[in-house]
């Protein structure tokens, strides 16, 4: 349900609605809109409950959301959600570009490749301290020095981070290091997961799991709205199909319709999508043209000795390139790159 408020609904009527909510055993969701307030309504199980929040004082409308998925539909909030992440926004009609290593390796690879992409007009800097690793003998991140190692990172050059929390039981010690929290295409459908990060309520970058249709990911964003999460913002990092001349396929078409029924941004990582570094910039075209708001790519300045993913990464050269042939595709769309929020070492 959605709860539609008068655009003079005073601050005692407005609390009244969320308690009577609370009253009926369900959780209330504020949407603030352009002109007026709406709140969203989960864990009503029928139509006729509509009746109880009909006749408060300041409710203009009830309204019924169909869709399985209600925080994340445009039913619920038809215009777009801008994520604010320190400053760096996502879904403001840009292309934010998250740049940085697949994974933290050590303090002089990370600090060195983090002023490279800074340089070369990244807004956001990537690394995992935490990697989901397919095999147990690989290498499985630095863990929490990889976390303060990034947290330096961000100091030396401004750029917020955002970092993969593998495992429910570190999520908040993350979230002390991290600007915005990252969940793995394998762990998409971990639900426990999704709900210690959603509590937590720093903005999300859900990864779309590997052979998640639509409305699955739609869901899976709901766990995360659900339990708290306000900023959520996807990345569609390819499939599993019968291709094997890349490592995953990207699936453009998902931007399309995922910004018809959802009004949270999204955007592409041509990286993990294509694992092969000539696949990288057509990719990352491929999916700006499409109408993403984003993309995540790997960097690396040695990337023969990279311990993750060195066959995908870009060289910093490769990197300036692919930022010279945004920043056209960009002007010719009506978009910016945007730039990088000032250096600022406290975080907000
Ligand atoms: C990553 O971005 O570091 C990563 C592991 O990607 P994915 O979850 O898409 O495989
Ligand atoms: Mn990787």
């Amino acid at each position: 349900m959605l709860v539609i408020m008068d655009p003079r609904a005073t601050e005692a009527e407005i609390a009244r609605v969320k308690e009577r909510i609370k009253e009926l055993g369900y959780q209330a969701h504020p949407i603030p809109g352009a002109n007026q307030l709406a709140i969203g309504v989960t864990g009503n199980q029928g139509t006729e409950d509509r009746i109880y929040l009909e006749g408060l004082p300041g409710v203009v409308q009830v309204i019924r959301v169909t869709k399985p998925y209600k925080l994340a539909s445009r039913d619920t909030k038809p215009e777009n959600t801008i994520v604010d992440v320190r400053g760096v926004k996502f879904g403001a009609g840009n292309i934010v570009m998250i740049a940085g290593p697949c994974a933290v390796e050590s303090r002089e690879q990370t600090l060195r490749i983090a002023q490279l992409v800074a340089d070369r007009g990244a807004l956001m800097l990537r690394g995992g301290a935490y990697k989901p690793r397919t095999s147990p003998y690989a290498f499985q991140g630095m863990g929490e020095q990889g976390l303060e190692i990034l947290a330096e990172a961000r100091e030396k050059t401004g750029l917020p981070v955002v970092t993969e929390v593998v495992d429910p039981a570190d999520a908040p010690l993350v979230a002390q290091y991290a600007d915005m929290l990252q969940i793995g295409t394998r762990n998409m459908q971990n639900f426990t997961l999704l709900k210690e990060v959603g509590k937590l309520g720093l903005p999300v970058l859900m990864k779309r799991g590997m052979s998640a249709n639509l409305d699955e990911t739609l869901m899976s964003i709901e766990y995360l709205m659900s339990h708290g999460s306000k900023a959520v913002v996807v990345c569609e990092r390819g499939v599993r199909t019968f291709g094997n001349h890349s490592r995953n396929t990207l699936d453009v078409s998902i931007i399309p319709a995922f910004k018809r029924v959802s009004h949270l941004p999204i955007i592409v990582d041509p990286s993990h999508a294509g694992g092969h570094r000539y696949s990288v910039v057509p990719l990352a075209l491929a999916g700006v043209g499409a109408g993403a708001d984003g993309l995540l790519v790997d960097v690396h300045d040695d990337p023969d000795h990279a311990l993750v993913d060195g066959p995908q990464a870009l060289l910093p050269d490769d990197f300036k390139e692919l930022m010279a042939v945004l920043g056209r595709i960009a002007e010719a769309l009506g978009k910016s790159l945007g730039s990088p929020p000032a250096v600022d070492s406290e975080r907000s």
